[in-house]
């Protein structure tokens, strides 16, 4: 189980990247400001944003770097966390429920015919039902948690 547990206001794609590596994330884009605060309070998570006028806060973790990457190293660095990576691809990153590993076969009628049979694994969200998979963003997404620190140069047995 996680640490920390975060708030995401308007930075969508921060949320979908936390939720890769396993955080409990929840994410708001249009949601008015005080109703945000008020749920991060009383759920005693860290809020995440951009918004300048809410960097006073003592449970916000206020992001000044506009590229998504520098997001993610300020937030390691400033609450010193450690992505684990057993934690990576737990979590979904449309509605972050936990997700569950099924087999292909399960699967086989719902996932597009040109990811079939390639050894890929698959894991469905319980929540939601979506699919997800290693496919083509694997090698970017590895790219990325190389240039973070998250795996080692030579790392090559993230799936
Ligand atoms: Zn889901």
């Amino acid at each position: 189980m996680k640490e920390y547990r975060f708030v995401v206001y308007k930075l969508q794609k921060l949320a979908i990247l936390l939720r890769i590596l396993g955080f409990d994330v929840l994410s708001f884009q249009n949601k008015d400001y005080i109703s945000v605060i008020n749920l991060t309070k009383k759920e005693k998570r860290i809020l995440l944003s951009r918004v300048k006028f809410l960097r006073k806060l003592p449970w916000i973790c206020y992001l000044n770097e506009d590229v998504l990457d520098e997001q993610l190293k300020q937030i390691i660095n400033k609450l010193k966390i450690k992505v684990e990576r057993d934690d990576l691809f737990t979590r979904c990153s449309s509605c972050n429920s936990i997700l569950q590993e099924i087999q292909e076969e399960e699967v086989k009628k719902e996932i597009p015919s040109d990811v079939c049979g390639k050894g890929y694994w698959f894991k469905r969200c319980l929540n939601c039902g979506k699919i997800f998979w290693n496919g083509n963003h694997m090698p970017t997404l590895k790219e990325k948690l190389r240039k973070i620190g998250v795996i080692g140069e030579k790392d090559e047995d993230i799936k």
